[in-house]
């Protein structure tokens, strides 16, 4: 079984300002394609060539896994995003964001200093547990807290490629405006289903 890129479901200029065509054009158009064509010849033949990508990523080490989990965190990334979407958390998502963090915007503040901290290239992650619990993560490289039994909901990509075009080494600044995009209606779904 190969695995296809999807198409995204927005323009290429639908998230701009906040990300630039050009961004898009390369970052999804060519990184991500280029983790899963890299994905696709890893597996050919091998035992992983009919698994579930989720399964590759938990079964796998090494480039293998690197290629895997990047063509997984890209799909996560650039699907949570919509011009016109929800602003804001409702529901058991807020209720939970305010439990842990006291507000939306003091969670906001923790996720991008957790980005920002990272040294080098890597995601910072919201996951979840089977008890609701919401849990902030850096990742580096290609991790994914699924790995550790955790459910992803929310992540933001601080490789340089994801921000340089725009924002060159301005990273606190990427992560700041990317809430202007995320459709929260989409990592509510992800947090109750
Ligand atoms: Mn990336």
């Amino acid at each position: 079984m190969k695995f296809t890129q999807p198409k995204l479901p927005y323009a290429q200029d639908a998230l701009a300002p906040v990300i630039s065509p050009t961004t898009i054009e390369f970052h999804y158009g060519k990184h991500e394609k280029a983790y899963i064509d890299t994905l696709n010849k890893l597996i050919e033949g091998t035992e992983y060539e009919d698994m579930p990508l989720e399964e590759i990523i938990t079964k796998s080490d090494g480039k293998l896994f690197n290629n895997a989990s990047q063509a997984w965190n890209h799909i996560f990334y650039f699907f949570q995003f919509s011009p016109d979407g929800f602003k804001e958390p409702s529901g058991k998502l807020r209720e939970q964001i305010e439990k842990q963090y006291g507000s939306l915007e003091e969670f906001k503040k923790q996720f991008e200093e957790a980005g920002v901290g990272i040294f080098g290239s890597g995601w910072v992650w919201l996951s979840t547990d089977s008890n609701g619990q919401l849990f902030i993560s850096q990742g580096k490289n290609a991790e994914n807290p699924m790995t550790q039994g955790l459910k992803p909901i929310l992540v933001f990509d601080v490789w340089e490629h994801a921000y340089y075009l725009d924002y060159q080494n301005l990273r606190a600044s990427y992560l700041h405006k990317l809430w202007d995009i995320v459709d929260w209606a989409i990592i509510e779904m992800r947090y109750e289903g």
